[in-house]
């Protein structure tokens, strides 16, 4: 690369958006507010950016509705390829984004370069192929009638999402809306809204029309608030917490708006007695410390046969206290800090919340004391030996925490593994072909692992049931959840009597 080449790739590869996405164009917030976006490896300054109010709300929300008749009456197929070009975009940027993703969020640039960026644009690959292929259907009525049934979108979608998969669930929120036909306005969180606007960027070079996407940073109380209540918009869809989706469901009795929650979780692991100790322990260490645990779906209960608690456990910190801790940049680190030095600080209280109940820390439980990394967010790998009713093993602690429960039988691994307000994913460990299709179908669950954790693919239906919120993402479930069946009746055969026969 000569060296103006290399001028104008570094001036691309740092550029950072910093405005509001609305009606195609980026644009300052109207009161001029802005707010500081910190990199948490260090908490430097990485951008100020725009900061939405009401009145951006209500501009995004009028672009998004102007868009709306053009956009949902495009050919399925055409849509469909704007979704696959936005893919492509999405990986001729893919270091750029990764970068961007890391330097935000604190995750590994490892997991941004192989797993958020690649499924990013899988997401948005799967759902233009989706956006013709979801069809409706013909329902057989009685004689004389012809019952039709039309998927119809529902109109503008408000999006509110977490700091903890920024840039994927952009895809996982965005690619379904699209596909049938909607128009968005998303809400980033405000921790980490810089890789929401380089898609837009995206999206506006590969011609998506104005308007049909809006992306408006700006506080949850107050931009996210307002948009679940806003009467212009048909649907809202949220990822966070249980306690704020209930605000989100009061937010949207006002004009009885569609609503979809992807809540917390406390995900269980258990391990059986005739389970493969190799594969449990590396999968139970992705389970849990990928993402630094801050996933819904993270592993972070293991509950683990009487006979080989002992051995599993004593493998299981050897193993977690290998794990490279460090600067996200850096190609060899496997867990980054994490996202907020708010959050960092939510996660050290449960390990004094642990020792208060009697919990046992058995690795971690603080600061790396590493000076390089004493300016971040950083929180060691932490296990806990800990009772299944302590705080620690029902509430979401999501961080790299990790609790371990032992039992004897497998009524009672069930009954700890249901025994949370939650419901999103679990799994388990064993060679037993009964006992795995059994559990399958008893364990309270959105999603179960069998043998794995954490499988997710843009096809597979991916919910709770509980706390742990209500619809489903991906596959054609979603396609269900932004779309309204509208039930069409003809009749077709003049000799059918209009009224009651005479
Ligand atoms: P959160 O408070 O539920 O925030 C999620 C999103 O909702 C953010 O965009 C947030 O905006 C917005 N928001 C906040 N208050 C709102 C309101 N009244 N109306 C509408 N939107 C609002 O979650 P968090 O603070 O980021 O994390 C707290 C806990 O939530 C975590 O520790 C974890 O237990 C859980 N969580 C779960 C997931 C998941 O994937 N299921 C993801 C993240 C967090 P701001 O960014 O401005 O706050
Ligand atoms: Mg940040």
């Amino acid at each position: 690369m000569n060296t103006a080449r290399s001028a104008e790739f570094d001036d691309r590869a740092s550029r950072i958006q910093t405005q509001l996405f609305i009606g195609g164009r980026f644009v300052p917030a109207q009161s001029g507010e802005t707010l500081a976006v910190l990199n948490p490896h260090d908490n430097s300054k990485l951008a100020d950016i725009a900061l939405a109010g009401k009145a951006d709300i209500d501009r995004a929300v009028s672009a998004a509705k102007a868009a709306f008749p053009a956009w949902s009456r495009m050919a399925a197929a055409d849509r469909g390829r704007l979704l696959l070009k936005l893919a492509d975009a999405i990986e001729a940027n893919a270091e750029r984004l990764a970068r961007l993703e890391s330097l935000d969020t604190g995750h590994p640039i490892r997991d941004t370069r192989f797993l958020d960026v690649p499924r990013t644009a899988a997401t948005f690959r799967y759902f233009g192929g989706m956006a013709d292929k979801f069809e409706g259907s013909v329902i057989p009525v009685e004689q004389g009638f012809l019952n039709y049934l039309l998927r119809e979108p529902v109109g503008v979608v408000g999006q509110v999402v977490p700091w903890n998969f920024p840039l994927m669930f952009t895809s996982w929120k965005m690619a379904p809306a699209l596909a049938a036909g909607n128009c968005v306005v998303m809400k980033p969180a405000e921790l980490t809204p810089l890789s929401s606007l380089a898609i837009a960027e995206l999206m506006a070079e590969v011609g998506f029309p104005d308007g049909v996407v809006n992306i408006v940073p700006g506080l949850g109380g107050v931009a996210g608030q307002y948009l679940a209540e806003h009467p212009d918009v048909s649907k809202i869809t949220f990822t966070g917490s249980t306690k704020i989706g209930r605000e989100i469901v009061r937010a949207s009795a006002g004009n009885l708006k569609k609503v979809q929650l992807e809540l917390g979780g406390k995900g269980a692991n258990i391990v059986f007695e005739d389970a493969n100790l190799d594969a449990v322990l590396q999968g139970s260490a992705f389970a849990i410390f990928h993402n630094q645990g801050q996933a819904c779906i993270a592993g972070s209960r293991l509950i683990v046969h009487r006979s080989l608690v002992d051995a599993f456990t004593e493998r299981f910190v050897r193993l977690a206290s290998s794990i490279r801790v460090g600067d996200p940049l850096d190609p060899n680190t496997e867990m980054g800090p994490l996202t907020s030095p708010q959050h960092r600080d939510r996660v050290l209280a449960y390990i004094d919340i642990a020792r208060e109940e009697g919990g046992e820390i058995l690795l971690g439980g603080k600061p790396p004391a590493h000076a390089s990394l004493a300016n971040g967010c950083y929180v060691e790998p932490t296990i806990v030996r800990a009772k299944p009713t302590d705080r620690v093993c029902q509430e979401e602690v999501f961080g790299p925490f990790v609790t371990i429960n032992t039992f004897d039988t497998e009524a009672e691994a069930l009954a700890i593994a249901n025994g949370t307000e939650y419901g999103l994913g679990a799994g388990f460990w064993t060679r037993d072909l009964q006992r795995a299709h059994r559990l399958a179908r008893d364990i309270r669950s959105g999603m179960v692992w069998i043998n794995t954790y954490k499988r997710v693919n843009p096809g597979s239906p991916f919910g709770g049931v509980g706390a742990s919120g209500y619809g489903r993402e991906m596959g054609f479930d979603v396609m269900r959840e932004y779309t309204q069946a509208k039930s069409v009746w003809v009749n077709v055969d003049a000799q059918t009597p209009p009224w009651y026969p005479r």
